[in-house]
């Protein structure tokens, strides 16, 4: 059946939390680095890390519990990876809103070797209930589970192999303290420098063996949003684009001629932020409005608004959030073109 909608199509999102789409193809497993050495940026992180594995290693004990928060595509699940690679054990990925029941998390552990590594991405979203048999796996490495229903119902202690979990989160504030302090160390991921960005989109040109002009690493790199899956699906689009419009080589022309057709702005906001932003400036007055209000306005998701789009708009000071809810600033009426009520031209004296 085919559903018809009167909502305008949305536009295709260069800027996503999801990691699939076009990322989960063999290509983007090429791009991924594989160790420490090979992943850029995040020194104070990767320094922390070296230690810790060094250290486990040495001791010849699990590594300790570990916990990285940071905006979408900066680079976590990447980190895991790389710890599982680095302490030579197995890796198993879930999320937080997959694991309903507490059997499904009693079911993936219990099916660890010693010292694996269990990533579980969005750890904010756990339900309580698994939550709660959390707390004694990564403690004691055992879980009580009921068995049956009703009277008949009891509880089982299942011990559980010396596992590392690797947990990543968006929403630090929603995690509950008794799951934080059971970490052995919580690191936080930063936006990258247009630099690092520049490192990166170079070893991934390298890996997609294509040829790219200096200038337009640098074009990208001012675009990508401190991000590097943003680069890299920048660059993706941007080798389209070159491939069949073009020789294949990306030039600053085909670049700036291919971030155009991608409506991806000098500061690499796209028509989702500046819908965001218009929104909040056009029919609220610029604020403040609570997120679920802009969310609705805009058809858009509010995890996505919270988790994706503001980050960076707070970033760049194009976004405020305040107990009243969110606001934009002058500088976002100043990219926009859009006068702010109340704010007089200059007068010369
Ligand atoms: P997160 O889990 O934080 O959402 P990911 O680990 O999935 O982010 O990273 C997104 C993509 O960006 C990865 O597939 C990888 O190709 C690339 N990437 C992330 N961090 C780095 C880095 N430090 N160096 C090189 N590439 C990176």
């Amino acid at each position: 059946m085919i559903q018809s909608s009167n909502k305008s199509p949305k536009p295709e999102r260069i800027i996503q939390s999801n990691p699939k789409g076009d990322e989960t193809g063999g290509l983007d497993i090429s791009l991924r680095p594989k160790s420490l050495s090979e992943y850029v940026g995040q020194q104070k992180a990767k320094e922390q890390l070296k230690v810790y594995i060094a250290a486990a290693k040495k001791r010849q004990e699990p590594l300790e519990h570990l916990l990285f928060y940071g905006p979408p595509g900066l680079g976590k699940t990447t980190l895991a990876h790389i710890i599982a690679h680095e302490m030579g054990v197995n890796i198993k990925l879930t999320s937080g809103p997959v694991l309903e029941k507490q059997g499904d998390l009693a079911s993936i552990i219990t099916n660890l070797k010693e010292g694996d590594v269990l990533f579980i991405d969005e750890i904010h979203r756990l339900r309580s209930n698994v939550e709660e048999i959390l707390y004694s796996a990564m403690e004691d490495y055992a879980i009580d589970i009921m068995v049956g229903k009703g009277p008949a119902a009891r509880s089982m202690r299942l011990n559980l192999p010396k596992f590392t979990l690797v947990a990543a989160t968006t929403k630090m504030s929603m995690l509950s303290s008794p799951l934080r302090d059971r970490f052995g160390s919580i690191i936080k991921l930063d936006f990258y420098t247009p630099g690092e960005i520049e490192s990166i989109l170079t070893r991934s040109a390298q890996i997609l063996q294509c040829d790219m002009e200096k200038t337009a690493v640098s074009m990208i790199a001012g675009r990508a949003r401190g991000t590097p899956r943003v680069a890299n699906r920048l660059l993706k689009r941007i080798r389209d684009f070159a491939d069949v419009l073009h020789q294949g080589s990306i030039t600053e022309s085909v670049s700036r001629e291919s971030l155009e057709n991608l409506q991806v702005d000098h500061l690499g906001l796209d028509q989702n932020d500046r819908l965001i932003l218009s929104t909040l400036i056009e029919k609220f007055g610029g604020g403040p409005i609570g997120v679920n209000t802009l969310a609705a306005a805009t058809s858009e998701d509010e995890n996505t608004i919270e988790d994706v789009y503001e980050p960076y708009l707070i970033q760049i000071g194009f976004l405020e959030r305040t107990p009243r809810g969110r606001k934009a600033t002058e500088k976002a009426y100043q990219h926009l073109g859009i006068k702010e009520p109340g704010v007089q031209g200059r007068l010369l004296v």
